[in-house]
């Protein structure tokens, strides 16, 4: 049995096609971490020791705890880790990790404020009685303020502050915090706190009970979705930034070509088979669209001509043109308050269940057809407007 994690619900939330390389296929592929998950990871590490040591009463000065972050980014470094960001280097994410523990720091010492449980805590929850669907994930710190009440941690390293409504929505600690009430038999409530470093800043949330059990249903219907893709085989691509950061683009159907050919020298792009055929295409609708507007010049041409002499029909040297004109009513565009009177006549005349969903155009088809009675018909036009189509197609002589 698959037991999932927010980042693998996540993933497939993201790009159902690199959920599929992620945890279906798993090529051997280097897998690439952007500098800002890398520098998350050793800022998420620096923080562990620091609770770790406490718990077993070691006080870790600043100067240490900067000294294990620098030791920590120098020892798993590799010249693999991608810098997406045009302009940034690795030593400016070094700083912005270093930045993020010294702030933590002086706001949080001495760590006294509330007890540490566990770090990187692993929870293992069912969503459901049966426990056919299961959830596992790490919580950065778990704590218990007082007897009872209980904290979950997570630390944040982005760029990026999001608003109040982010921290009530978010899936990740509200699926924890089932798995506390659950194995703290104790646990009167769970407190959800994001800490984001960068901006110094602690955000909080909590969920009700109605809300847990609101999730689990949404969890579950999001696993089964996942479950039918896998049964299926059908995990279509979702293009977004996040691209920028995905290990996949030279498997990706809608990333590898581009991935191949950006590589090329300018000479070789323009010989590529694939950049000549878009190349051509585009050339092709842009000489369809300059058509497309001479057409219509020239149909306004053989309308005029054709409304002149009073023909229907004009020869030419291989065919001919077959002129003709149709009349619809149309409706678009009423304001309320005109739809909600028309629906009132049409409801007076028992005609509304003919247009059951109020479908206009089947209204101006019927006005045209002449289908309604005359003296509803009369009241039903004022509400629209007549419209007159003119129609030009090649025909045999
Ligand atoms: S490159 Fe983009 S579209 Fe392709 S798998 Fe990765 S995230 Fe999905």
């Amino acid at each position: 049995m698959t037991i999932y994690s927010h980042s693998r619900l996540g993933s497939f939330e993201s790009c159902p096609k690199k959920f599929y390389f992620s945890y279906i296929e798993k090529p051997r592929i280097e897998y690439r971490e952007g500098v800002e998950a890398f520098m998350g990871k050793r800022v998420h590490e620096t923080l562990e020791k620091l609770y770790s040591d406490l718990r077993v009463t070691k006080f870790n000065s600043l100067k240490d705890l900067l000294s294990f972050y620098e030791k920590d980014w120098k020892k798993n470094w590799t010249d693999s880790i991608i810098i997406v960001k045009k302009g940034l280097k690795q030593k400016h994410y070094f700083d912005l990790g270093k930045k993020c523990v010294e702030q933590y720091y002086a706001r949080h010492k001495p760590f006294d404020a509330d007890k540490t449980i566990a770090c990187e805590k692993r929870v293992v929850f069912s969503l459901d009685k049966g426990g056919k669907y299961k959830m596992q994930g790490y919580i950065d710190r778990l704590t218990e303020e007082s007897p009872g009440h209980y904290v979950i941690h997570d630390y944040k390293t982005n760029g990026a502050l999001p608003m109040q409504d982010y921290f009530d929505q978010d899936r990740q600690l509200a699926l924890y915090s089932i798995a506390v009430y659950n194995d703290f038999k104790d646990c009167e409530d769970v407190n959800l706190c994001w800490h984001y470093l960068a901006f110094d800043k602690d955000l909080f949330s909590k969920r009700t009970e109605n809300q847990l059990e609101g999730l689990k249903k949404e969890t579950i219907a999001l696993i089964q979705t996942i479950e039918k893709a896998e049964e299926k085989g059908e995990f279509p691509t979702k293009e977004s930034r996040l691209c920028d950061w995905c290990s996949y683009q030279e498997l990706c159907p809608a990333k590898k070509h581009g991935a191949k050919v950006e590589k090329l020298p300018v000479k070789k792009f323009k010989k590529d088979e694939g950049v000549k055929l878009v190349n051509k295409f585009v050339k092709l609708s842009g000489k369809l669209k300059e058509t497309e507007i001479e057409l219509d010049e020239l149909k306004e041409n053989v309308f005029a001509y054709a409304e002149q002499f009073g023909l229907e029909k004009i020869i030419g040297k291989k065919a001919a043109l077959k002129i003709s004109k149709t009349y619809s009513y149309s409706f678009a565009g009423l304001g309320k308050e005109e739809k909600e009177e028309l629906i009132g006549i049409l409801k007076k005349e028992k005609l509304l269940k003919k247009f059951l969903t109020f479908d206009t155009r089947a209204l101006g088809s019927a006005v045209v057809k002449e289908e309604l009675g005359k003296g509803i018909i009369k009241e039903v036009k004022e509400f629209g407007k007549e419209k007159e189509s003119k129609g030009v197609r090649l025909v045999g002589k």
